[in-house]
């Protein structure tokens, strides 16, 4: 069987066994197509059907989350958590909290997961989890005995050796330490069972800006390929959550101009750049008040405000989706390219759709996939376990050095196993090959489990 043929009939199982989850099959299909050359060339792979068992998750969890609201209504959602993968460690991934969430979503995460959590090269398994519980306009009361109620039934499914549970969207430093909270209280322990903690009770300094650091991090090393740099260029970020708040403050340090920021209601653009002054309004609005992006024009009246659009139509050099998962489809990547945007990197998990990355790489503009450009994030929480577990701190300066090395390490991987006949980077199939060989070599040597 040749590698198309192989790639067909196991898409066509795979969509069989589940179906419906349309973003878990993009997903599969995407790493699927990077690795059946090299699966097809192992008879030990194809006999031993590693790929078939990687995407069949380890265990599902799904359970009911009842809560009281501020009114005293019982409220009940929905939480799940995918344990993956523990080939090469614990189950690690984040928690979102989001109305969208559903099993595809979070099995499309937690397979992601996987080949991110090996490419950082620290010993972390594939996990994520999550609720279809929307935050927005909750109190704080409600965020807590929400949170608690999840955290009842999961505290006994996770562990600081077992599955370590992180933020994702929705779920930042708040929710992160009514979870902690809960969990140690039923569990009677104090454990490094999450990560994103506040620094006062074991969370890693630098951990909130890594995902959105090491993005950039990334981006000067794809840059740094054609001998250029961030630096003067035109930025578009989509997103004002915790990654693109980051990759925002990173971009005005390496020197360019940002100039638009979003929310799923619409974007925000501001023709004299978001500058630093402006940034700190942004966090204020986001993270104290938890505003809607549109105030900033309020507050910056030169700035336009679009509703229900994303900002992908802006002239720009280089693109940062940060939001969500599918945010940038084959139009807007042709409007992008029809702008003279170089280089895309995803912030986020999976935010550019197929047409759209096979638009990119047919242009040869560098394009990054999230596993590879935002593994900064659970990198920097595989820095804050060591941490726990040596029950000592590092300094600012000393987790920014190694998530640095960490992010050039990838991207050397990346260009090891990406770099194609004509020189052109692929950062796709570079990243899901140096992040699948090592899963796979760890399953086959320890058996049909
Ligand atoms: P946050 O919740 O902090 O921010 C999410 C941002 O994306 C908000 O601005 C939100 O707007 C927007 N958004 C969410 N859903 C949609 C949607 N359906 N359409 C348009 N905009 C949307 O999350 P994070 O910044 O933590 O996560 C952003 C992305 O980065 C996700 O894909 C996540 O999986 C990924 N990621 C995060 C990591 C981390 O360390 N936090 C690590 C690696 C990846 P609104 O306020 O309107 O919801």
């Amino acid at each position: 069987m040749n590698a198309k043929e192989y790639e067909e009939s196991f898409m066509n199982e795979l969509i069989a066994k589940n179906p419906g989850e349309k973003e878990f099959h993009q997903a599969v299909q995407e790493v699927v197509e990077s690795v059946a050359p090299y699966v097809v060339e192992s008879p030990q792979l194809m006999k031993m059907k590693v790929l078939e068992r990687i995407v069949e998750p380890e265990r599902v969890i799904m359970f009911r989350v009842p809560w009281v609201n501020d009114a005293g209504e019982v409220m009940i959602n929905k939480g799940y958590r995918i344990q993956m993968n523990s080939a090469i460690g614990p189950y690690k991934g984040g928690v979102r909290f989001h109305s969208s969430v559903n099993l595809s979503i979070l099995k499309f995460l937690a397979f992601e997961q996987t080949f991110k959590n090996s490419l950082t090269t620290l010993p972390m398994g594939g996990g994520k989890g999550g609720s279809n519980f929307d935050p927005k306009g909750k109190s704080d009361m409600e965020i807590m005995r929400f949170c608690q109620s999840f955290i009842t039934e999961l505290f006994r499914h996770i562990g600081a050796d077992t599955d370590v549970p992180a933020g994702d969207i929705g779920v930042g430093g708040r929710e992160v330490a009514y979870m902690f909270g809960q969990y140690k209280r039923l569990s009677n322990e104090f454990t490094g069972t999450f990560t994103g903690k506040g620094i006062a009770f074991g969370g890693s300094l630098m951990r909130p800006e890594a995902t959105g650091y090491g993005a950039c991090y990334f981006g000067e090393s794809m840059l740094a390929t054609l001998g250029d740099s961030y630096k003067g260029k035109k930025v578009c970020i989509s997103g004002s959550g915790n990654v693109a708040q980051f990759a925002a403050k990173k971009c005005l340090e390496l020197g360019a101009e940002v100039l638009t920021m979003s929310d799923s209601n619409g974007y925000i653009f501001d023709p004299d750049g978001i500058n630093s002054e402006k940034l700190q309004y942004i966090f204020q609005l986001k993270n104290v008040l938890r505003g809607r992006i549109r105030e900033y024009v309020t507050k910056y009246p030169a700035a336009k405000y679009v509703a229900g659009e994303r900002p992908w139509g802006e002239v720009c050099d280089i693109a940062m989706p940060c939001a969500t998962q599918n945010e940038l489809n084959g139009e807007q990547a042709a409007t992008l390219l029809a702008n003279g945007c170089k280089c895309v990197v995803e912030g986020a998990n999976m935010p550019t759709t197929p047409e759209a990355i096979a638009a990119f790489q047919k242009a040869k503009i560098l394009y990054s996939p999230g596993k590879a450009s935002n593994a900064g994030g659970v990198a920097t929480s595989g820095l804050e376990m060591s941490q726990n577990s040596m029950r000592i701190g590092w300094s600012s300066e000393e987790v920014d050095a190694r998530l640095h090395g960490i992010m050039s390490n990838i991207h050397a991987m990346c260009v090891k196993y990406g770099t194609e006949s004509d020189g052109y980077i692929n950062y796709v199939k570079g990243a899901n090959i140096a992040g699948f060989m090592k899963v796979a070599d760890a399953m086959l040597a320890q058996g049909i489990v």
